[in-house]
């Protein structure tokens, strides 16, 4: 990690595209847009602070080992990574969604020992442990609306924004597992000592949440 400057892990896509006016309120602004060039390393306006471009999964892990000091990141990926290493300081309220079960739509008897398909193990297991009910969870990486259509299993855990998706492969959302947001993500050590200028982007964010939901 480059001692001096502030280093932000980001996925391209929503998070990117929802971070960015916050960033902006912090006087944060990239130089070039990560959907137009293929650098993973993106300088900013400040010279002292750059973004990464890494994949959401990976946020966590670079923000935890240090190669980011910050870094934006699903409440969903946090809890499949575990949370080691690095604070939650802030919810950023941006690609909100639920985190639930579905089942399809047609299903007449309810298996005994229900099969789960899904990417979110960690929150899958103790969803149903909590429940108390035994279930069988079965790993996928994506596209987990395909497993019931095919009896590769009888649920899937997933991300419902709309619920156009599910609706699309004939299922419906039937538990809710719990709201996801995104959340400012901070290395321990980077908190220490880099504080101040982490403290300044912090609270920078944290008013341009508040901002946001007051124009709600
Ligand atoms: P929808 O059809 O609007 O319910 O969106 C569901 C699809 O979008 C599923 O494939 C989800 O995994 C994905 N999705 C929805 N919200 C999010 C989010 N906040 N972050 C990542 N993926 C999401």
């Amino acid at each position: 990690m480059n001692d001096k400057k502030i280093t932000i892990a980001l996925s391209k896509g929503r998070i990117f595209k929802d971070t960015l006016p916050l960033f902006k309120h912090a006087d944060i602004e990239p130089v070039e847009h990560p959907e137009k060039t293929r650098k993973l390393i993106i300088e900013t306006n400040q010279a002292d602070v750059r973004f990464l471009i890494v994949r959401a999964t990976d946020v966590p892990t670079y923000v935890q080992y240090g190669a980011a000091d910050m870094g934006v990141s699903g409440k969903d990926v946090i809890i499949e990574h575990g949370g080691d290493g690095y604070y939650e300081p802030l919810d950023l309220k941006i690609a909100n969604c639920r985190l639930m079960v579905a089942s399809p739509i047609d299903e007449i008897d309810e298996p005994k020992k229900l099969r789960i398909a899904t990417k979110y193990v960690n929150s899958a297991k103790k969803y149903f442990a909590e429940k108390g009910q035994q279930v069988e969870i079965i790993k996928l990486y994506g596209s987990m609306e395909l497993a019931p259509l095919i009896n590769l299993s009888d649920r899937i855990v997933d991300l419902v924004e709309t619920g156009n998706t599910l609706k699309a492969n004939g299922l419906k959302p039937t538990e809710h597992i719990r709201n996801i947001s995104s959340r400012l993500i901070i290395n321990r050590a980077s908190m220490k000592m880099k504080h101040q200028k982490i403290k300044e982007i912090m609270n920078a964010l944290e008013e341009a949440v508040t901002n946001k939901s007051q124009q709600k």
